[in-house]
C-alpha cells in the first residue's frame, strides 16, 4: 500500500513529463476571492521577484489568469496547502514583465491598503498599475537593421543598391543590435525595394530584428507661464516653507498641515519645496484633485521645473504608458497628477503634496476603495519622506491629526499675498416675502440689482449652483406624484434638450416634451410627460437647476453672454477652452455647478453668487455642515482676486444655520470648534472611524438574510475579541436601489483604525456568506449615500 505522498509524486510524474520547479511563489489574482495561492517555478523561469505579474491556471478549469507575484521563494513547508494535505501545487504558466512594475516600498504600500481598507490584494495591486502599463499601450513595434559582416563577406555584397545599403549603414553606425535603425527609414534613403534588404540579410550581411518602441506624444500643454523668478516669499511663506525644508532635512517622516486661505501662496511654498527635495537628488510626487488639473496648474509647474510627468483621466493610453515609463526610468524629478499618481513608480520619494487636501474626491468610490491623501501619507512614511497637505478649508481630519500625533505639523499662510481684503458677504434670506420678482424665481433682487452694475461696469461674475439640471423633480401638483427612476430609488432630475434656441420652459409644464429627464444614479433617461401618469392633470416641476438658472438670466439680462458650466454641459463643449473666453473677457457670467468653485484665477470676478448654499445641508451625511461650509468658502476666494473689491452673495432658506453662518464670517476656527463638539458627541470621525458595509442584490429576501448573518458575525467578532466597537444595521441605504439592485447597509463605529483593522480582518478570515450578495466594504467612507 504506498503512502499517501507516494501517491502524490507517482500521480504528478504521470500528469507532468518536465521536473517540477524547486521554488514557490504566492501569487495575487485579481478577479479571485480574498486569498494568495502558491505555485511552483519551472526552473528555467526562476528567479521571479515580488512585483512582476505571471499567468497561472487558476481554479478547477484552470483558466489562465494574471497575477502579481506578492513573494518570492516561499518556503516548501509553508506553501498553502501542499505540506498538509499533499495537493500539487501548479505551476506558473508564463512570466508577464521583464522586471518588477511594483518595487519594494511600493508592495508593502499595497499590503498597508489591502490592510486597512479590507481589500483583497491582488485588486489592490492590479488598481496600482495603470491599465495603459498593464496593456503596453503606445508600444510599437518597429523593425531595424544592422550590419553584422566583417569585411570578408562584403566582397558578396552585389550590385549599386545592395552597395549604397551598406554605406548606408555604416554611416549611420548601424553595427550593433542597440545601434539598429529603423529599416523603413534605411529603405527611403537607399530608394529600395525590401527584397534587396532581404537577400542582404539572407547573405548574412544585415541582420533584421524587432525593437519595441514607446511613441511619444507630448502632455505638457504649451503656453506662457509665470515661471516665478520674481517672487520673493512673503514672512509667512517663508516660515511655512523653513519648518518644511528643515523636516525635509532630517530625512524623517513628517507631515505638514498647510492651511492657507486661497491665493495666501501655498503652491508657491509647494513649488520651492519641491526644488529644496530635488536638489537633494530626490523626487516628488504633487496630487491635485482631478478638476484642479487644468492646463494652468500644470505649466505653472511644468515652467518650474525640466522633469516632470503628468497622469491625469485626460491623457490618451499611450501617453500615460510613456509617461508612467519615464517615472519607472528615473527620468523625473516631479509627477503632478490626480489621485491615482500617488502610485507613481518613483524610487526615491522626497516629498508628497496633497493639494486641496479636504477635497472627497480623492476618496475611490470602487475597490480598493483607498483615500488619496491617507494612502499619500503612508506613502511619505514608508519613504522617510515628507508630506505637505495643503487647504483653505484642511478637513477635520487633518486638523486633529495636528492636535494629536506627533509626526504632524500646522503651518498657517493667513493672508491673501498681496494682502487684499477678502471679500465682502452679503447674506440673502431667501424666505422673505417680495425677496424675488416672481415666485419661484432663483435670483434674489438684491443679487439680481448687483449683478446688473458688475456687468454694466464691464466685470465678471460666477454663479453657483450645486445641482445640474433643470430642475429637482418632475412632479404632479395635483396628486403629488413624482417622477422616479424606474431602477433606483431616486427622483429624476429634468434637463432640457438643447438650452439655448428651444422655446423657453415655463413652471407651469405646458411644454416639457421638450426635455428629458435622467436619472443621475444609473443614468437612465426618460421622456418626461406633460401629463400626470397618474391623475391626468399637467405635471410641473419643482427645486432648482442650473439650466434653469441659465434661463432665468437670459430672460433677466438678455444682452448678457451667460455660459453654463457643469458635468452635463462638458460633454459637449471643451472646458478649457470656455475657461480661456471666460479669461479673455468674452463670457460675462459662467453660471454652473461646483466645477466653478475650484482653483480658477480670474482677476476681472467681482461677483460670486451662491444661489443656494443649502443643496449640501439637505443631504442625509454627517459631512454636510462641513461641505457647506467648505462651498461657501471656496467660492468667497474666488471673488475679488485682484485690487478690485469682490462681493459674495449667499442665498438660504436656513440663515440660522451655524455652518452658513460661520461661512459668512469666514470664522473657520469657530466652524471647526462647534463641528468637533458635535463629532464628538456623536462618535463620529474624526473623533472615531467609520466603515460602511453596502450589500446589495436584486432579491430583496436574499439580501436581508445575507445582511442578517453579516450583523451577526460581526456581532460575535465584537464580542469574542471585547472590541469597543458600535454595529447599526443592516438599514436600508440611504438611495434603497440602484438599478434594480436593493441596497442594504451596515455601519461600524470604531473608537481608532487598529480597532477597525482588527475587526475587519478577523471578518475576512471567516468563510464567504451565504447566499452569496454582492458586498462592499468602504473604510473611512466619505459619502454615506
Ligand atoms: P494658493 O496656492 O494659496 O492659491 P498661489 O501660490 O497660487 O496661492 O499664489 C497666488 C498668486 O500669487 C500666484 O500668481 C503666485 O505666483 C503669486 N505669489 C505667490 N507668492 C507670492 C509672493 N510672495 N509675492 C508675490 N506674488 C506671489
Ligand atoms: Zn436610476
Amino acid at each position: 500500500m504506498p503512502s499517501r505522498d507516494q501517491t502524490a509524486s507517482l500521480f504528478e510524474v504521470e500528469s507532468s513529463p518536465e521536473l517540477p520547479g524547486r521554488h514557490i511563489i504566492r501569487v495575487a489574482v485579481a478577479s479571485a476571492a480574498d486569498t494568495q495561492f502558491d505555485y511552483r517555478v519551472p526552473d528555467e523561469l526562476w528567479p521571479i521577484e515580488p512585483g512582476r505579474r505571471v499567468e497561472v491556471p487558476f481554479g478547477k478549469g484552470n483558466k489562465l489568469e494574471v497575477g502579481f507575484c506578492v513573494e518570492s521563494d516561499v518556503p516548501q513547508g509553508k506553501a498553502f496547502g501542499s505540506a498538509d494535505r499533499g495537493i500539487r501545487l501548479k505551476a506558473i504558466r508564463r512570466v508577464v514583465d521583464d522586471e518588477p512594475l511594483l518595487d519594494r516600498p511600493l508592495m508593502e504600500l499595497a499590503r498597508w491598503i489591502g490592510d486597512y481598507y479590507a481589500c483583497p490584494l491582488g485588486q489592490v495591486l492590479a488598481a496600482m498599475v495603470p491599465g495603459a502599463v498593464k496593456r503596453a499601450a503606445g508600444v510599437k513595434r518597429q523593425r531595424c537593421v544592422y550590419l553584422l559582416a566583417g569585411a570578408d563577406v562584403l566582397e558578396a555584397v552585389r550590385g549599386p543598391k545592395q552597395k549604397r545599403l551598406v554605406t548606408v549603414l555604416t554611416e549611420r553606425g548601424a553595427v550593433s543590435p542597440e545601434s539598429a535603425v529603423e529599416v523603413g527609414q534605411v529603405l527611403a534613403r537607399v530608394q529600395c525595394q525590401p527584397a534587396t534588404l532581404k537577400r542582404l540579410a539572407e547573405k548574412g550581411i544585415v541582420r533584421i530584428r524587432e525593437r519595441r518602441v514607446l511613441s511619444a506624444l507630448p502632455v505638457i500643454p504649451e503656453g506662457m507661464a509665470n515661471d516665478g523668478q520674481g517672487i520673493v516669499l512673503n514672512e509667512d511663506q517663508r516660515g511655512a516653507l523653513a519648518h518644511i525644508c528643515r523636516q525635509i532635512e532630517t530625512g524623517h517622516f513628517g507631515v505638514t498641515l498647510l492651511h492657507g486661505v486661497t491665493d495666501s501662496g501655498k503652491t508657491e511654498v509647494y513649488i520651492r519645496a519641491i526644488e529644496h527635495v530635488v536638489k537633494q537628488g530626490r523626487a516628488a510626487i504633487v496630487l491635485l484633485p482631478e478638476i484642479a488639473l487644468t492646463a494652468q496648474t500644470v505649466q505653472r509647474f511644468s515652467a518650474r521645473f525640466e522633469r516632470i510627468a503628468v497622469m491625469h483621466s485626460g491623457l490618451k493610453p499611450g501617453q500615460r504608458n510613456v509617461q508612467w515609463q519615464a517615472i519607472k526610468a528615473g527620468d523625473t524629478d516631479v509627477v503632478i497628477g490626480a489621485r491615482s499618481a500617488v502610485f507613481a513608480p518613483l524610487a526615491n520619494v522626497g516629498l508628497i503634496v496633497v493639494d486641496e487636501e479636504h477635497e472627497p474626491s480623492y476618496k475611490q468610490d470602487t475597490a480598493p476603495r483607498y483615500h488619496g491623501r491617507d494612502v499619500a501619507i503612508k506613502r511619505a512614511q514608508l519613504a522617510g519622506a515628507h508630506c505637505i497637505l495643503g487647504s483653505a478649508t484642511p478637513s477635520l481630519e487633518s486638523l486633529r491629526n495636528c492636535r494629536t500625533r506627533p509626526s504632524f505639523a500646522l503651518a498657517r499662510l493667513p493672508r491673501r499675498v498681496k494682502d487684499l481684503p477678502m471679500p465682502a458677504m452679503k447674506l440673502v434670506d431667501m424666505r422673505q416675502p417680495g425677496i424675488t420678482e416672481r415666485p419661484l424665481e432663483l435670483l434674489s433682487k438684491p443679487l439680481g440689482e448687483h449683478l446688473a452694475q458688475v456687468v454694466a461696469r464691464g466685470e465678471q461674475a460666477i454663479l453657483l449652483l450645486n445641482r445640474r439640471g433643470y430642475s429637482n423633480f418632475v412632479f404632479c401638483p395635483s396628486c403629488r406624484h413624482t417622477l422616479q427612476c424606474r431602477n433606483c430609488d431616486a427622483a429624476l432630475t429634468f434637463h432640457k434638450k438643447t438650452g439655448r434656441r428651444a422655446p423657453m420652459l415655463t413652471v407651469t409644464g405646458r411644454h416639457m416634451d421638450y426635455g428629458y429627464a435622467m436619472c443621475h444614479h444609473c443614468l437612465a433617461q426618460t421622456l418626461v410627460p406633460r401629463d400626470c401618469p397618474l391623475c391626468g392633470k399637467a405635471m410641473t416641476m419643482i427645486g432648482l437647476g442650473s439650466q434653469r438658472l441659465e434661463e432665468e438670466l437670459a430672460r433677466k439680462f438678455p444682452g448678457v453672454r451667460v455660459v453654463r458650466v457643469d458635468s452635463d454641459s462638458m460633454a459637449t463643449q471643451d472646458y478649457y477652452e470656455l475657461l480661456r473666453e471666460f479669461g479673455q473677457g468674452r463670457i460675462d457670467v459662467l453660471a454652473g455647478t461646483q466645477i466653478l468653485a475650484k482653483g480658477l484665477h480670474f482677476p476681472n470676478v467681482t461677483l460670486v453668487g451662491v444661489v443656494s448654499a443649502d443643496t449640501c445641508l439637505c443631504l442625509p451625511d454627517f459631512r454636510s455642515n462641513e461641505r457647506t461650509f467648505q462651498l461657501i468658502a471656496q467660492v468667497a476666494g474666488r471673488a475679488g482676486r485682484s485690487e478690485k473689491c469682490g462681493t459674495v452673495y449667499v442665498q438660504t432658506y436656513f440663515p440660522e444655520q451655524p455652518a452658513i453662518k460661520f461661512a459668512m464670517d469666514q470664522d473657520f476656527a469657530g466652524f471647526v470648534a462647534e463641528e468637533m463638539k458635535h463629532r464628538e458627541a456623536c462618535h463620529l470621525p474624526p473623533h472615531w472611524r467609520l466603515a460602511m458595509i453596502v450589500l446589495r442584490d436584486q432579491k430583496h429576501d436574499k439580501l436581508e438574510a445575507a445582511a442578517g448573518a453579516l450583523r451577526q458575525r460581526l456581532d460575535r467578532i465584537v464580542a469574542a475579541q471585547r472590541l469597543p466597537a458600535k454595529v447599526r444595521g443592516p438599514m436600508p441605504a440611504v438611495i434603497s436601489r440602484i438599478q434594480r439592485f436593493h441596497r442594504v447597509q451596515i455601519i461600524v463605529q470604531a473608537p481608532d483604525a487598529a480597532v477597525m483593522c482588527r475587526l475587519f480582518t478577523a471578518l475576512r478570515a471567516e468563510r464567504p456568506i451565504r447566499p452569496a450578495v454582492k458586498i462592499a466594504i468602504d473604510i473611512d467612507p466619505v459619502n454615506l449615500l
